[in-house]
């Protein structure tokens, strides 16, 4: 195995991403570098979450952060996408493929720690409302032990929310802020982000409004000005990532062969530098690395 840092690649659960592509171009440079693949699975929830009488319910904070609504049977519907058919379908799809993928939630070993946010400021209607009965938070502390462990016998690990908090609870995290705390606390050179889209668009869905490079200080304009619901949330998390001292974070596009490759030659968008905190509202976190079992 190459002496490069590994390489953290997050795939979302939007419609048209296509896993086994993802998948095939994996089990190729497995051989090359260290991977740990970190997955979402939105798009699925909402559609067993309906199906099973609890539709989804979505919230907007008071920075512009749209997020799901998680009480305790969302928690356990999230539970039982992401951690039993999602997963699972992305580690038999990469065994097949020849890789010993390990597939993981946030919650065991305490991989991804954090506190849980019980309850949530919420903006409905232009007025500010209290939520209770919030099982959501944010990654503060991975498990590096852990992941270094499982990439030194050979694993490549398959990790998905939900998180665990600090007492214990299983807690909702978003996945492409997760992505970036595993990447920052592994020391990842090069967080991949992977979605449906080819990037960010400067007028969402014109493929031809591609922005190809932002440096960290022009992210949360820009941000304001073109991402819309969830895209805001993948800046987030890069402007995370790049402040926790990883050096490129790629978005790039699931829908076709080689999404990482091409994501990596800079057919995505390309984030680089150095974050500098900004006077905006973003409140950039930092992740601590865990060294030792927690
Ligand atoms: P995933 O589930 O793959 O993590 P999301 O669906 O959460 O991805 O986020 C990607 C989505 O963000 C796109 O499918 C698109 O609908 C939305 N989006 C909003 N604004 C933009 C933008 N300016 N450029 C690209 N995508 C955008």
């Amino acid at each position: 195995m190459a002496s490069q840092s590994p390489l953290v690649v997050k795939v979302g659960g939007g419609a048209g991403i296509d896993l086994d592509l993802v998948c095939d171009e994996i089990a190729a440079l497995v051989a090359d570098r260290e991977i740990v693949l970190v997955h979402g699975g939105s798009q699925r929830t909402n559609e067993v979450a309906a199906a099973l009488g609890h539709p989804p319910r979505f919230v907007t904070s008071p920075s512009g952060f749209v997020s799901r609504l998680t009480d305790r049977a969302t928690l356990e519907i999230f539970e039982m996408v992401y951690c039993g058919q999602v997963n699972k379908s992305l580690v038999e799809r990469l065994i097949a493929r020849g890789v010993t993928a390990i597939g993981l939630s946030g919650i065991d070993g305490r991989l991804w720690q954090g506190t849980r946010k019980d309850v949530l400021r919420v903006v409905e209607d232009g007025r500010t409302r209290i939520i209770r009965d919030n099982y959501t938070g944010r990654v503060e502390r991975v498990n590096r032990t852990l992941l270094d462990n499982l990439l030194t016998s050979g694993y490549l690990p398959v990790l998905t929310p939900p998180a665990i908090s600090f007492a214990g609870e299983a807690m909702n995290v978003d996945g492409d802020r997760a992505a970036a705390a595993t990447a920052a606390a592994l020391g990842a050179s090069e967080l991949v982000i992977l979605s449906n889209v080819p990037g960010l668009l400067a007028d969402f869905p014109d493929p031809t409004t591609r922005i190809p490079y932002i440096r960290p200080g022009d992210l949360e304009p820009l941000a304001q000005r073109h991402a819309r619901g969830r895209m805001r949330i993948k800046l987030l998390a890069a402007a995370e990532a790049l402040a926790c001292g990883v050096q490129r974070v790629l978005l790039g596009d699931a829908t076709a062969p080689r999404p990482v490759a091409r994501a990596l030659a800079g057919e995505g968008t390309v984030m680089s530098g150095e974050w500098q905190v900004a006077s905006g509202e973003w409140q950039v976190a930092r992740v601590k690395q865990v060294s030792e079992l927690i």
